[in-house]
């Protein structure tokens, strides 16, 4: 047989969007309308955002304020908290720079932590013993879609009169103690719609608070710190060419046809969800018995994990490097990734902070050995096969010696 015979099989990538017709014709009704900025439809998600957050009817009080990104929430809601120079934000080394460069544009200074080893979020003990009298708050992030210790945290917030803002970027939908992540009594939880996120808006987020004061700074600053939008402008009653601008605002309101697009994503939600448990548990099969230490199950009664990623590490005894496996699986066809490379050791923070990776011993040791694999609704069952062949093929493992090793009987 020629190579020509047996075609490679197409490149898998890492993440892909699954945006269906129904996303397809809302964007094309919001082009059409003559609203393609902040109008009905973002209206429209805000309120189906806040619905979904109390299974099917807004809890009492609840504010959902659709912003352009997550970055764009993050940094309201602490400006909203009212972070300024001179305080600090503790939140985990272990997270992509956004959820700590929003503490910068205040003015205010980082205390980066280190991780839990077990579930990768961040250690409730480690916050605790970073906090000083300039603390003012606390952001976890939901690693994986894993939901933090948030009993932990928000008993240690109680006692030191700190503010909690949840950068929840990876935990749509996400239950911790059978609340969903965006309703556990923070000041403020943030999601993202990026490309790579459980749903999409091409680029978007969500602000969620039960702080009505809050809600109502955050819809202020998302749009140049002006007390009226277009929107209510042009088709209040009255219709009014006046507003009032109070304060020195931002430019982060996400647009219609974003929106369109957020619409049917969120409806089709609870079918993505099912499916990404359904590759992760197929995955969890797929990869058991080989030198790996496979995603953390959630721990607590009532939590439930979002599967925005499916990071696996590399066990002691693996026999390669995680750089020389991520070659493996390249080669192999398999889109893979690294979440994340830690904030210590990235120039703009280490320096700034004089941090060094012994302070963060386990973040640095999951960090050298962990890869995020390629898990999303678009992947066949067949996807997560290849992709658990090449794992297979990159650990020298041989299919037979790993089927051995799954029937073997447990001691
Ligand atoms: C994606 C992500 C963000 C930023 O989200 P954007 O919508 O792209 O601004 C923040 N924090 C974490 C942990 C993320 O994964």
């Amino acid at each position: 047989m020629t190579d020509a015979a047996v075609p490679n099989p197409p490149f898998l990538p890492f993440a892909l969007p699954e945006i269906g017709e129904e996303e397809i014709a809302e964007v094309v009704d919001a082009l059409r309308s003559g609203w393609v900025t902040t109008g009905p439809k973002t209206r429209r998600f805000e309120q189906d955002f806040a619905a979904f957050m109390g299974g099917g009817t807004a809890p009492e009080g609840l504010h959902a304020i659709a912003v352009n990104s997550a970055t764009a929430g993050l940094h309201l809601a602490l400006e909203a908290v009212g972070i300024g120079p001179g305080d600090e934000v503790i939140t985990t080394t272990h997270t992509f720079t956004a959820t700590a460069e929003v503490v910068r544009y205040l003015g205010a200074d980082v205390k980066l932590v280190d991780i839990d080893p077990a579930t990768l979020n961040i250690d409730p003990a480690a916050v605790e013993a970073a906090i000083t009298p300039r603390t003012k708050a606390i952001v976890p992030v939901h690693y994986a879609g894993l939901a933090a210790d948030m009993p932990a945290l928000l008993a240690i917030a109680r006692r030191h009169g700190l503010k909690v803002v949840e950068d929840a970027a990876h935990a749509l939908p996400t239950t911790c103690g059978g609340e969903l992540v965006g309703t556990l009594g923070s000041d403020a939880t943030v999601f993202s719609f990026y490309a790579n996120k459980t749903i999409t808006t091409g680029e978007g987020g969500m602000l969620v608070t039960r702080d009505a004061a809050l809600a109502k700074r955050a819809r202020v600053m998302r749009l140049h710190g002006m007390n009226r939008d277009a929107f209510d402008r042009y088709t209040a009653k009255v219709p009014s060419w006046y507003y009032e601008v109070i304060a020195p605002g931002f430019k982060y309101n996400l647009t219609d046809i974003a929106a369109a697009l957020g619409i049917h994503q969120l409806r089709r939600l609870p079918a993505f969800q099912q499916r990404r448990e359904q590759l992760a548990a197929l995955m969890d099969s797929a990869l058991a018995g080989l030198p790996l230490v496979l995603p953390p199950r959630p721990s607590r009664s009532g939590d439930t994990h979002a599967w925005h990623l499916y990071v696996v590490r590399l066990a002691d005894g693996a026999g390669i490097e995680r750089d020389r496996f991520i070659e493996h699986l390249y080669a192999s066809g398999i889109g893979c990734s690294v979440h994340y490379i830690p904030l210590h050791l990235h120039p703009y923070w280490r320096e700034r902070y004089g941090l060094d990776k012994a302070q963060f011993p386990h973040s640095q040791h999951a960090y050298e050995r962990m890869v995020s694999l390629p898990l999303y609704t678009r992947m066949t069952d067949a996807d997560v096969l290849r992709v658990a062949a090449a794992v297979r093929a990159a650990l020298g493992v041989p299919l037979q010696a790993q089927a051995l090793a799954q029937a073997a009987p447990t001691p």
